[in-house]
C-alpha cells in the first residue's frame, strides 16, 4: 500500500514516515523542506499550494494521505503570520482535501488547542469531541478554518477523519516548543523561561503514541474526529520537575508573562479515542523525556524510538 505523508520532514511527520516504513507502508513524503527521513520510498520537495505536478499526482494515486504539512506554533507572532497560517493550515489542507478521491481515506491532523480552555467555571474539565470549539488564538482559529474545510468533504460523500493532539512531545520536537526549549536550556546551564503561572496544566502525548493514533485513525476507516490525549492533566510546575530529573541538572526559572493564545489548561477527554482506536496514549512522561534527552545527546532515531518497533 502506498499512502502519503505531508509535513514529511517535520516533527510528527518524521515520526509517522518511520512508524509507516516499519510496518511495511510504500511511505511518499511531502514537504516544502528537504529533510525528510530516508524511511519515506520517495520524497517530494514542495509546496503543496502550488498547483500541478508531483504532489498531485501522489495525492490522487495514494491508498491513504496522512494530512500534517502546517505552520504549527501558536506562539509565533512573526508579522505576517496570519497569512502564513491561512496558507499552510486552511489553504493547503483544502488543496489536499480536493485532490485526494473522495474514497480515500484522509488522516488530518488539527490541535487540541480548538477547544480554548479545558478550565470551565474553575474546574478542569477534560475536552470532549463534541464540545463547542472556543479558539483563544490565530493558529487555533486557523485549525478550525481547516476543520471546517474537513466537514465540507465530509457532507460531499468524501473520507477524512479529524485528529487534535495534545503537547505532542518526544525525540526531534520542534525547537519552539516548552520541553525542547527547557531541556536545552537545562542542559547548558541557561535560565529556563516559562510563560504564565506554574499552576497552568496541560495533557502531554508522546509523538509515538501520535503517530501510532493517527495510523490505527487511518487504518480503521472511520470518519470521525478524535482527541489524541492521554487524559492525565501536568502543571507546569510538576512538567518542569520532570525535565529536570531526565536531565539531571537543576533548573534556573524566569517567569515571563502568558500571552492571550496560551490556554490556562489542556487535557483530553479520551472515551472516543478508547472506542475508536482501541488505545489512549499512556506513555509516562518520564519516559518520554529519557528519550528526548537521549536523543539531544545523540540525534539518532534508533528503531526503539519509533512507535510500536521497540
Ligand atoms: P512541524 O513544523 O515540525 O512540521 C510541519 C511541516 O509541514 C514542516 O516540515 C513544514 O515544512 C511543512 N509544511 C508546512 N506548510 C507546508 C506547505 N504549504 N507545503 C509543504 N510543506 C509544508 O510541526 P509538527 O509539530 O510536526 O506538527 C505537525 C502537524 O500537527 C501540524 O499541522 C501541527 O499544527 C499539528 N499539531 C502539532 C502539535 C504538536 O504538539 N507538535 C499539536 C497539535 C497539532
Amino acid at each position: 500500500m502506498t499512502v502519503v505523508v505531508t509535513g514529511a520532514a517535520g516533527f510528527i511527520g518524521g515520526h509517522l514516515v518511520r512508524l509507516l516504513a516499519a510496518r511495511g507502508y510504500d511511505v511518499v513524503g511531502v514537504d516544502r523542506r528537504d529533510a525528510m527521513p530516508s524511511a519515506a520510498q520517495r520524497q517530494i520537495v514542495g509546496e503543496l499550494v502550488s498547483p500541478g505536478g508531483a504532489i498531485d499526482d501522489a495525492l490522487e494515486e495514494a491508498d491513504a494521505v496522512f494530512h500534517l504539512a502546517g505552520a504549527a506554533g501558536v506562539r509565533d507572532r512573526r508579522i505576517g503570520i496570519e497569512g502564513v497560517r491561512h496558507r499552510d493550515n486552511v489553504l493547503a489542507a483544502a488543496r489536499v482535501l480536493r485532490r485526494v478521491p473522495d474514497a480515500t481515506p484522509v488522516v488530518v491532523t488539527s490541535s487540541s488547542s480548538v477547544y480554548g480552555s479545558a478550565l470551565a467555571t474553575g474546574r478542569l474539565r477534560a475536552a470532549r469531541e463534541t464540545d463547542p470549539l472556543r479558539p483563544l488564538s490565530g493558529y487555533a482559529r486557523s485549525k478550525v478554518a481547516m476543520e471546517a474545510r474537513c466537514r465540507r468533504r465530509l457532507d460531499a460523500g468524501g473520507h477524512v477523519a479529524v485528529a487534535r493532539p495534545f503537547t505532542v512531545t518526544g525525540p526531534g520536537q520542534r525547537r519552539d516548543m516548552a520541553f525542547a526549549r527547557w531541556l536545552a536550556c537545562i542542559l547548558s546551564g541557561q535560565p529556563v523561561a516559562v510563560y504564565g503561572e506554574l499552576e497552568r496544566v496541560r495533557d502531554v502525548t508522546s509523538v509515538a503514541d501520535v503517530a501510532l493514533g493517527l495510523l490505527r485513525l487511518a487504518e480503521c476507516g472511520t470518519p470521525t474526529t478524535v482527541n489524541l490525549g492521554t487524559g492525565h492533566a501536568y502543571t507546569l510546575a510538576e512538567m518542569l520537575a520532570a525535565a529536570v530529573d531526565a536531565c539531571g541538572k537543576p533548573a534556573r526559572v524566569t517567569l515571563r508573562p502568558a500571552g492571550p493564545e496560551e490556554s490556562p489548561a489542556t487535557l483530553a477527554d479520551t472515551r472516543h479515542c478508547r472506542e475508536v482506536l482501541g488505545f489512549v496514549p499512556a506513555t509516562s512522561l518520564e519516559a518520554i523525556l529519557d528519550d528526548q534527552v537521549r536523543f539531544l545527546a545523540s540525534p539518532d532515531m534508533s528503531p526503539e524510538l519509533v512507535a510500536g518497533t521497540g
